[in-house]
């Protein structure tokens, strides 16, 4: 079968490129290699937190014309901010046909707070459900708008330190006054099969929970927490589209709780990956999981097919979402331990952004630089057009997004996710383009 549309990778740009190409009515491939970011991800979607010398971003699409104009490299930059809020709602509303409610603030063009497992704060624009981000005012500023906040634990449960997380709020202005405190509840884990909780990663023990830790969880902490109007817990409630457990023990210990996200592999971010598989695949997308591309060949200005190695995959158009080093999107390569690191995406060896190779450049020894880390800069160029080249030869029927690309820190901006979307919903809307305009 020849698609209209094959796209390499399958995390958040490339599903929601396949989304948008299946929702338009395209024939439509997602071929992925491997696991994606979004197993390491909150799963909240951060759209822009931080601007280099500015204060913290309150409204990421307003900000997006500032950013512009200081990084014009930026793919917000070439995208614009009415599309990509617009890509950002359209793509709210395609979780929530999966039953993926995602949560925005009461002004839908602000950020909210949400908190990590190392308890700082970050600006998120989209939040899961459990997570229920806070407001704006509840954590900008001198005053918190709580007391209390307690943290909870399963016993024996490694991957989520409520210490760690404590310390880390208490550095926050806003939580100086705020007592903070925390516990562990022992639970027998009913579907376990006899195995405890330090030998379980968050998935694992969202699946031995039973109803009798359900029960235990909610006798515990109504008896335990009376005066706090925060409860934190981890993420390891509803590992499926539809499971309420969280919900249900609010409403049985008329609680705040929250669940965030531990150390990978991450409940939200699983959770987020599987309604976007389901909604690609509702719609008719044609996944191939397990297979990756090893080589694309490219002929004058167009991409004929991509390799598996075994197989020679043909489309019309070709969307490449492979993500960053962490998928093996962008590789860095190094000759000798005297060479300096270069940057290479490995499939089609498009161009990247000239400073990605400034040796000198490329890290900071210090891993949390105030600067951020130069490598995490690099990836894929486009030229004026918006294409991706080859030794500096616009292809014609390529498009890029996400991780992959170049000219944006998600680090140190907070904008990993808005821009893997909006970059992916741009990408499929060239390629409907270019299709119903062959077809007038
Ligand atoms: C640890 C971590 C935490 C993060 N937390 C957040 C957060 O809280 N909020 C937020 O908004 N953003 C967050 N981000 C950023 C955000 O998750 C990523 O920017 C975004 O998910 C990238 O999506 P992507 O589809 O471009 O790339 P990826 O998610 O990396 O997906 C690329 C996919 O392509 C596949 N692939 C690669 N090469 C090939 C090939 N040759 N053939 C076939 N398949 C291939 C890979 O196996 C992978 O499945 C986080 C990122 C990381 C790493």
């Amino acid at each position: 079968m020849i698609h209209e549309c094959l796209i390499v990778g399958g995390g958040l740009a490339g599903l929601t490129a396949g989304i948008r190409c299946a929702e338009a009515g395209l024939k439509v491939a997602v071929v992925s290699g491997g696991e994606s970011a979004l197993t390491f991800a909150s799963g909240s979607i951060d759209v822009l937190g931080s601007i280099p010398g500015q204060p913290v971003v309150r409204r990421p699409f307003d900000a997006i014309d500032c950013l512009a104009e200081l990084s014009p490299g930026h793919p917000y930059a070439k995208i614009g901010r009415e599309k990509v809020f617009q890509s950002l709602g359209w793509f709210h509303g395609q979780m929530a046909e999966v039953g993926l409610e995602l949560g925005l603030a009461s002004d839908c063009r602000e950020n909210q707070w949400r908190i990590t497992a190392a308890g700082s704060l970050r600006p998120t624009w989209l939040s899961q459900p459990a997570t229920k981000a806070m407001p704006w005012e509840c954590f900008h500023g001198d005053g918190a708008c709580l007391q209390k906040v307690v943290f909870v634990n399963i016993t024996g449960f490694l991957d989520f330190m409520p210490e760690l997380a404590m310390c880390g709020l208490k550095q926050h202005p806003s939580f100086r006054s705020v007592a903070v405190e925390h516990f562990n509840i022992n639970l027998p884990l009913e579907h376990g099969h006899g195995a405890t909780a330090d030998t379980m990663r968050a998935p694992q023990l969202a699946s031995a929970m039973g109803d009798r830790d359900m029960d235990i969880l909610a006798r515990v902490l109504s008896e335990r927490v009376q005066d706090a109007e925060l409860v934190v817990m981890p993420a390891c409630f509803d590992p499926d589209l539809g499971c309420n457990r969280l919900q249900k023990l609010r409403q049985r210990t008329g609680l705040n709780i929250i669940d965030i996200a531990t150390l990978p592999p991450s409940v939200h971010g699983l959770r987020l990956h599987k309604a976007l598989r389901n909604r690609f695949r509702a719609l008719g997308g044609f996944l191939i999981p397990g297979t990756e591309v090893r080589h694309g060949t490219v002929d004058g200005d167009r991409v004929m097919s991509v390799s598996t190695g075994e197989d020679l995959l043909s489309a019309d158009h070709f969307i490449l979402a492979s993500g960053s080093f962490f998928s093996k999107g962008l590789q860095s390569v190094k000759e000798s331990m005297s060479d300096p690191c270069s940057v290479q995406e490995p499939v089609f060896n498009l161009d990247l952004h000239s400073w990605a190779d400034q040796p000198k450049d490329f890290s900071s020894h210090q891993f949390l630089a105030p600067e951020g880390q130069n490598f995490v800069r690099s990836g894929v160029a486009l030229n004026q057009s918006g294409q991706p080249m080859v030794a500096g030869k616009g292809l014609h029927n390529l498009h890029v997004s996400g991780a992959v690309l170049g000219g944006y820190d998600p680090v140190q901006e907070c904008s990993g996710g808005g821009v893997a979307i909006s970059t992916g919903w741009q990408a499929a809307e060239n390629v409907i383009c270019q299709v119903k305009g062959q077809q007038v």
